[in-house]
């Protein structure tokens, strides 16, 4: 929306709405730009209950205190907002989310000229992730200003999304969602030309070493780290974003109140015909969470430290028994602990005996998966491939893990007594039709220890 009085000047005359910036008019803002009121009338129209608002990307960091107040005074059960700050200056955002109102922070594609994977942003990311901001990348330079983007539209159509490319790409190959991987960090228009370009991504980070010199793991990780929102107009292209990310980092976005938005953004979700759970999750349900994703986190943290406590002590017991330091347990929908298993594979001369695949093979024979779906499996360390194949056999589809597969490699040292395929549980997780949550790493140090001296 346009906070007034920041640059910006908004009327209505007899061709509809129009913007008056920087001595040039804009009439792509086709819907009420200005009043809460009216917006939330067209949020009724659309069947919209829940709205996210930002600052009009133009604005970006102009007067951002005042920018801040207006939105964050919206804020209500119907309405969640986002501010603007200056990426240059990342206390502005710690400032904003000490305050609470705001979720996050809109941001320009390439502020003051700069993509977003340039090493002056480095304080904003960390920052970002720190305070569990929500961070929506939104293009603004018109087409690059190029000559050949100025007609027939193609500035929006094709700028656009080509913008958001070069940005997103430039993020993933200089590492900045590997080195901050609790980041939350939405990509307009789908992503725009970004899915479409990973398998050249992909490519060039196994054929060119230039292309993996800030980047240690497949690009394709990182690009599973962004949220992409719904606004394709193609059910087709929408559904190769769903697939290629899962169904829980996928946002419906409308684009209001722009002419290339969409009247009604739930009708594109409802078309690709997801699962009742996927549908929920697209429809809303990411949005929420993500955005109150602070209190959400805190609140998780104070629980499965208890139980994440109880699978570090299985892992001492594991190691005194003469197996390998690992263990797990389950805990139900009330954070109660169900089961709990040890490592085996020494003892039981069983290469298979997991503590997490243990746990599993005493879970699925005592519990139905309507109940296991509630529970969270807390691991002393990140599941390995095998064990995420059968937690998600299980349906088991919350997980929390203690010492990350990345600290544990570096503490194995190159010991042929635990090799691994090095595939990240998120990452494995991420190809499932049903969504499952991972959290990690936690209490890294306590969960390092049983390892010490072992491997
Ligand atoms: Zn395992």
């Amino acid at each position: 929306m346009v906070v007034p009085g920041v640059g910006a000047e908004v009327v209505w005359d007899d061709e509809g709405q129009r913007v008056t910036f920087e001595g040039g008019h804009m009439r792509a803002a086709t819907r009420e730009f200005v009043h809460l009121d009216r917006i939330l009338d067209a949020q009724d129209a659309a069947g919209v209950d829940v709205v996210v608002l930002c600052p009009w990307i133009n604005l970006a960091g102009r007067q951002c205190d005042r920018q801040n107040e207006v939105l964050a005074s919206y804020v209500g059960d119907r309405v969640a907002a986002l501010g603007t700050v200056d990426c240059d200056r990342p206390e502005q955002l710690e400032e904003l989310m000490r305050d609470g109102r705001l979720s996050g922070v809109e941001i320009a594609a390439a502020p003051g000229g700069h993509y977003l994977g340039h090493e002056r942003f480095e304080g904003f990311w960390s920052v970002a992730e720190e305070t569990g901001s929500f961070v929506f990348i939104h293009p603004s330079s018109h087409g690059f200003a190029q000559p050949a983007l100025q007609d027939y539209y193609l500035w929006n159509t094709l700028g656009n999304p080509t913008e958001t490319a070069f940005t997103a790409a430039h993020m993933v190959v200089s590492g900045v969602l590997e080195r901050h991987p609790d980041l939350v960090v939405t990509l307009a228009h789908g992503g725009g030309a970004l899915p479409w370009l990973r398998g050249r991504l992909r490519r060039a980070y196994e054929v060119q070493p230039a292309a993996r010199a800030r980047l240690d793991e497949p690009p394709d990780v990182s690009l599973r780290r962004f949220y992409y929102d719904t606004v394709t107009h193609d059910v087709d292209v929408l559904r190769g974003v769903l697939d290629f990310a899962g169904a829980d980092h996928v946002l419906c976005g409308s684009d209001y109140p722009f002419d290339m938005g969409s009247e009604s953004p739930a009708d594109i979700v409802r078309a690709l015909g997801l699962e009742p759970r996927e549908e929920e999750r697209v429809l809303g349900e990411n949005a929420l969470e993500l955005l109150g994703r602070k209190d959400r986190k805190r609140g998780v943290i104070d629980v499965d430290h208890e139980a994440l406590r109880r699978s570090i002590e299985l892992a001492w017991e594991s190691r005194r028994k003469g197996n390998h330091p690992f263990g797990a347990v389950l805990a139900d929908a009330h954070g109660r602990i169900v089961l709990e298993a040890e490592n085996t594979a020494e003892t039981e001369q069983d290469v298979c005996g997991h503590a997490e695949l243990n746990l599993i093979r005493l879970a699925s024979g005592r519990y139905s998966p309507a109940f296991l779906e509630q529970c969270t499996l807390y691991a002393s360390a990140e599941p390995c491939v095998m064990c995420c194949g059968a937690i998600y056999a299980g349906s088991v589809r919350n997980v929390v893990y203690a010492l990350s597969a990345r600290e544990f490699a570096r503490a194995k040292g190159n010991s042929r007594k635990a090799l691994a395929l090095k595939i990240p549980s998120a990452e494995t997780f991420s190809h499932g039709q049903d969504a499952v949550t991972v959290s990690g790493p936690h209490l890294e140090e306590e969960a390092l220890a049983p390892h010490e001296g072992y491997w």
